[in-house]
């Protein structure tokens, strides 16, 4: 962990310029260790600039900086941070812009990351981060990293007087002081992030579980590039008449588009057809979108989860019994742990998971499912009776979730016509285009009884309480108290242990998930403990999140902290290989 003493966060001198370009001069040339006397506050003609940990090497990871600007400097229009949706979407805008001309602004020279600044932007989500933030009478603080210049191991004073005292002023002025801001563009990421927020929260009055707006445009430029399709062959979503419906936004006034409603829901068509892009643009409406993302106005309730098939995942004690009991060996599935999940274990443990969260709405894909999971079909049932398959599938188990528990599904299914008897609507995607079949649905389903017989022998009841044990969740290595690393967004070096995320789907910003690294070592130190369970330990987090601001993960404040919900939290805590419940 970094040591206490290279931080100078609440030391309260403010230096003046002229000092900090004599330090400079005087230590040019020196061991780099130097640099640590440059920590501290700088004053600038109209912005603080503080050193607020300075780098051990030219090789470690960078320093780390952040700039105060007074509203008079910062000149936002008071409309822009007037409420907390339109903080949070003026405050991504300024981070997207200070991003890309912190790239523009680096130069690199010498040794190690010399000269590099970074500024953790957002991607095409806009959720509450730690790189800009606005105060309530409209302040800027701004955290970036810089990596102070070396030559070989010395100082290279003059090239960090180049970036201190001209780059970084100059990135300042550019991106966050008053004559940087173009109005209209400010406006239309508050405004976009304020409708969002409106037209989610305007779901469950709708009985809605999702809301598509008409012109949305969901596919994405590549499997791993989450920027929009552009070009004349995408086609923009236009909701059927028999499932359109207008919500009210504040800014962009009436919306029309598809709303999803609550219960059982069928998005079915052929092979590429867009039905896996339509459900991840309704998983990706947890969250709000950049303008000009294409799902600026698609919405989803905030506790839906998108669930999959995720073989050698491990589960520890996770009552799989509703979907799964007799294993093979007598393995006790009300109680099950095992290093190596199957697909369909690994597909019942993460749905327990979710609800044992709080979870309101299930999402699955058929591409990332597991088939014996999903579906048991008459044929299979007579040669395979239920004595020799442990799995009731979900089929049998969907209607239920909704009727007895209030939990909707929306499932992506092109291959299997069981599910047609227990959807409420089944949606059709037909060359990215949408209709709403439930009535053929339901007319070929009287037509073709299925044969089947239900497989669910007992009631669904809702999990008991896991208490995770605090001691295996370690955040340990070596010497350090804290070790978390984030080598790519979908893996966490928690301590010693290597927690995989892949399939992690909404999961979307590698911020969230060093947000959720400091947030287990927060649970770790003063939340979880004897007879406390996991999802009291979520909602802990949450509140003290919701009060406190993402800072309160880490006293350093850094600039790379991104929201994440309790859904994540929790799923990272439960695929911990060293996690033992109580
Ligand atoms: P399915 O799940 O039905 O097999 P996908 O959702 O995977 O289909 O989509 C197939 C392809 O079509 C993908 O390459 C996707 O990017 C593209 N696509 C999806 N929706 C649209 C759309 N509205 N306009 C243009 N291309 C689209
Ligand atoms: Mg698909």
């Amino acid at each position: 962990m970094t040591s206490i003493d290279n931080f100078s966060r609440g030391d309260g001198t403010v230096r003046d310029l002229p000092q900090l370009e004599a330090l400079l001069r005087s230590i040019d040339g020196r061991g780099y260790k130097s640099y640590k006397d440059i920590a501290g506050k700088w004053s600038f003609p109209d912005f603080v600039l503080s050193i607020d940990h300075v780098q051990g090497d030219p090789f470690a990871a960078p320093s780390r900086l952040h700039v105060e600007l007074t509203a008079a400097v910062a000149g936002l229009p008071s409309s822009s941070y007037r409420s907390p949706s339109r903080t949070r979407g003026t405050a991504a805008c300024l981070a997207a812009r200070f991003a890309a001309a912190a790239r523009r602004a680096s130069v690199p020279s010498g040794s190690g990351r010399s000269g590099e600044i970074r500024m953790a932007g957002p991607g095409q989500q806009v959720i509450v981060q730690t790189a800009v933030l606005i105060a309530a009478d409209g302040a800027i603080e701004a955290r970036f990293t810089l990596g102070l210049p070396a030559e070989g191991r010395r100082v290279a004073g003059q090239a960090a007087g180049r970036l201190l005292l001209r780059a970084v002023p100059d990135l300042v002025h550019r991106t966050l002081s008053a004559d940087a801001h173009d109005p209209d563009e400010v406006e239309r990421w508050a405004a976009t992030n304020e409708d969002a927020d409106a037209m989610r929260a305007a779901l469950p009055g709708e009985a809605l579980v999702a809301f598509v707006a008409d012109g949305a445009s969901l596919p994405r430029r590549t499997g791993i590039d989450d920027r929009p399709l552009e070009g004349p062959e995408v086609v923009e979503f236009q909701s059927p008449a028999s499932l359109r419906v207008a919500l009210d936004t504040p800014n962009a006034g009436v919306v029309s588009g598809m709303g999803v409603p609550e219960g059982v829901t069928l998005i079915v068509g052929g092979g590429f057809h867009g039905k896996s892009t339509l459900l991840r643009g309704l998983q990706s409406g947890v969250y709000n979108h950049r303008p000009g993302d294409g799902r600026e106005q698609v919405v989803t309730v905030p506790d839906a989860v998108k669930i999959r098939a995720e073989d050698g995942r491990s589960v520890v004690r996770v009552d799989i019994s509703a979907f799964i009991d007799n294993l093979p060996l007598a393995r006790d599935t009300q109680d099950f742990s095992t290093p190596n999940a199957s697909g369909s274990t690994s597909q019942a443990a993460s749905i327990v998971e979710a609800f044992e969260a709080g979870v309101s709405a299930l999402f699955v894909d058929e591409d990332t499912a597991a088939t014996n999971f999903m579906i048991r079909d008459r044929r299979m049932q007579e040669l395979v009776p239920k004595a020799g398959e442990p799995i009731t599938p979900f089929v049998d188990r969907v209607r239920e979730l909704f009727d007895s528990h209030g939990i909707s599904s929306i499932l992506v299914l092109g291959g299997s016509g069981d599910y047609l008897d227990v959807a409420d609507t089944v949606i059709a995607m037909n060359s990215y285009e949408v209709t709403e079949v439930t009535q053929e649905a339901h007319e070929v389903a009287a037509r073709n009884p299925t044969g089947r017989r239900v497989e669910s022998t007992a009631p669904l009841v809702l999990p008991t309480p896991r208490c995770p044990d605090p001691h295996s969740v370690d955040p340990r290595r070596g010497r350090r108290d804290v070790s978390i690393r984030v080598p790519d967004p979908s893996t966490l070096l928690f301590g010693e242990h290597e927690v995989d995320l892949s399939a992690l789907e909404q999961l979307v910003d590698r911020g969230q998930v060093t947000a959720i690294g400091q947030a287990m070592v927060l649970a770790q130190d003063s939340l979880m403990g004897t007879g406390k369970p996991l999802a009291e330990v979520l909602d802990a987090i949450e509140k003290t999140v919701a009060e406190e601001g993402l800072d309160a993960l880490d006293w350093r404040h850094p600039g790379d902290l991104v929201g994440f919900r309790r859904y994540e939290l929790g799923a990272v805590i439960n695929r911990l290989r060293s996690l033992r419940v109580l």
